[in-house]
């Protein structure tokens, strides 16, 4: 089955086709036939999404030597309290993720652009929504609610909803796989460490804690976001400069803090260089990064009631030899111990990085958000009987 994966921002369109061959033991989605991107929708040339798609259209025609695809498959970046599984898509379910807008007010818009465009463009193809905090809604009350009044929650819904779900119940599974464990007997932590990164718990297979929470400002030091912080430094700031509009409060804590504030640059390769050549400011921004995560990683380990692995992926967590082993460094006290060539290793397997004795297992899972979308995508149209467009 081919399966174009969509990821529809406001002024993007970012897809690739995949080449799904269901399987009884789990599908293989790993061939991509064509990629690319659309930019500078809303521009002069390319007016709206709509017009996005007959160049997508167009493209696929070129690219796929006449084949035609079979499903769409979307990512969509919040799911709310509703969505705890990929869904088919009509159009119910495209106004419930518009309902969703104020939670995730950049993303979800657009989505729903991206889904009218292929719906408008492809009437009979079927669609797969794909929501990054699905796999998150198995966290218990204690660890999504917040302790603040009842009607924040109610009225506005503020709780921790968490972030990057697709790559962790990705990597999730490939780790039980790795270790031979049944998923269901899986618990460990799973570190998400790329421009964005979170941390989540898995008790059981299952997301248990996650770090990032409303929105994915929380938790770790990433990029060019913050991650936790009081309160009352956003409150403060916006008493003592009443210029600070919750606008610019919201660009300066996601687009002008972490490693960018402290080391000056956003990219893990260049602060990683910049502190190997001895820049404080640099080193001083690992250390943060390195820090915040190891304290993760030991409460994790204590929510789940002892980890039995630590998994590494994305940008950072799948190539940041150095990063890893400041992290594990810190993990010391827990028994953690990392082998140094297992660690130096490049590869885009699943691999082991710990030393034998190691406390915890220390994995590096390459991650693959297309792929698993391309994967739900196929599996659930096949369930559901969903016949091909042609
Ligand atoms: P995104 O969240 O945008 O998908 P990625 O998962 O691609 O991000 O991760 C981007 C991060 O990975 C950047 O900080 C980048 O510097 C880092 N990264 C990529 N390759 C390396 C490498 N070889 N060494 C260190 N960091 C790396």
């Amino acid at each position: 089955m081919l399966v174009l994966v969509v990821n529809c921002g406001s002024s993007s369109l970012k897809y690739q086709v995949r080449e799904v061959v269901p399987a009884p033991a789990g599908g293989t989605g790993g061939e991509v036939l064509t990629s690319g991107l659309i930019e500078n929708i809303g521009g002069p040339a390319i007016r709206d999404h709509t017009q996005a798609l007959e160049l997508l259209a167009g493209r696929l025609g070129d690219e796929l030597g006449g084949r035609t695809i079979d499903a769409a498959g979307h990512r969509v970046v919040h799911g709310g309290e509703r969505f705890s599984a990929p869904v088919l898509v009509d159009n119910e379910i495209i106004r419930a993720i518009d309902r969703l807008a104020p939670l995730a007010p950049l993303h979800n818009p657009a989505h729903v652009l991206g889904l009218r465009a292929v719906q408008k463009k492809w009437p009979s193809l079927p669609q797969v929504c794909v929501f990054d905090t699905a796999f998150h809604r198995t966290m218990p009350e204690h660890a999504w609610r917040y302790a603040i009044p009842e009607d924040m929650y109610v009225r506005y819904g503020m709780r921790r909803y968490g972030f990057h779900g697709t790559s962790h119940d990705y990597v999730t599974g490939r780790a039980a796989q790795f270790l031979g464990v049944p998923r269901e007997q899986f618990d460990g932590v799973v570190a998400h460490l790329g421009n964005g990164a979170s941390v989540t718990a898995i008790k059981g297979g299952r997301s248990y804690d996650t770090s990032m929470g409303y929105t994915p400002l929380a938790g770790l030091v990433m990029g060019t976001r913050s991650g936790d912080l009081d309160p009352s430094v956003v409150t403060a700031i916006m008493r003592r400069d009443p210029s600070m509009t919750p606008e610019k409060l919201d660009a300066m804590l996601n687009k002008e803090s972490g490693l960018k504030a402290i080391a000056g640059d956003h990219d893990m390769r260049t602060v990683q260089e910049a502190a190997d050549g001895g820049d404080e400011r640099a080193e001083l921004a690992l250390e943060m990064t390195a820090y915040r995560l190891a304290k993760y990683v030991g409460g994790y380990h204590v929510a789940v009631g002892g980890a039995r692995a630590l998994a590494f992926t994305a940008g950072i967590g799948e190539n940041a030899a150095p990063f890893r082993r400041r992290v594990c460094d810190r993990l010391g006290a827990l028994g953690v111990r990392v082998d140094d060539d297992a660690n130096a290793v490049r590869s885009q397997e699943v691999r082991r990085i710990s030393a034998p004795g190691s406390a915890l297992e220390v994995l590096v899972v390459p991650t693959d958000e297309e792929r698993a979308i391309a994967e739900a995508t196929a599996a659930l149209v096949e369930r559901h009987g969903g016949r091909p467009a042609r």
